[in-house]
């Protein structure tokens, strides 16, 4: 069986009777996170339900992936795994063009959606991104990038930095801002 790309979920039959939809699938190479493209190592793997309860539905889903981010200190990609849970509360309305969110009375998000094919990618991405650490590490002993010449100094020795030592350089210019 092909494994399905699409991120959408038909809400069609829960909109007539109430009841429970589910769907699941796979992202390829990169999650677009509004302007940001998220690289991806492998497949992400997602699946949502969405329950019927009363005038609304509980959306509810999860999205698993690795993405790649740059090591803070050296630059390398790096791969991070991501493992986000997500909820909301939705609200069909046919006259509504584009997945909107509004506040309800009791000051809750609620997202109004027109197309009983419900878009999922907006909510995939959004809890993908925000599951994601701030920035990555390659490894905890990462030896980052000459401040000197910008050597990777966790393969190659440069020489501009002498253990722990401030180089040389960065000494001068604290002198200098001290002098200041
Ligand atoms: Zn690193
Ligand atoms: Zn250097």
């Amino acid at each position: 069986m092909d494994v399905r790309e699409l991120q959408s979920i038909n809400l069609a039959q829960i909109l007539q009777e109430p009841g429970t939809a589910e769907a699941d699938g796979v992202i390829r190479e990169s999650i677009t996170a509004g302007e940001d493209v998220l690289p991806l190592q492998g497949d992400a793997e997602w699946s949502v339900t969405v329950t019927s309860a009363g005038e609304e539905f509980w959306l509810s889903g999860e999205v698993h992936g690795t993405t790649m981010m740059e090591c803070r200190r050296c630059l390398k990609p790096t791969p991070q795994p991501v493992n986000a849970y997500f909820q909301h509360l939705l609200e069909f309305h046919p006259e509504v063009e584009t997945l909107t969110l509004v506040q309800n009375e009791n000051d809750e998000d609620i997202y109004h959606f027109g197309e009983p094919d419900l878009d999922l990618s907006f909510f995939i991405a959004q809890a993908f991104s925000l599951a994601m650490p701030f920035t990555a590490l390659c490894d905890e002993s990462c030896k980052g990038l000459c401040p000197v010449c910008g050597a990777d100094l966790n393969v190659a020795d440069c020489g501009h930095v002498q253990g722990d030592a401030v180089p040389a350089a960065l000494a001068e210019l604290g002198k200098f801002l001290d002098e200041v």
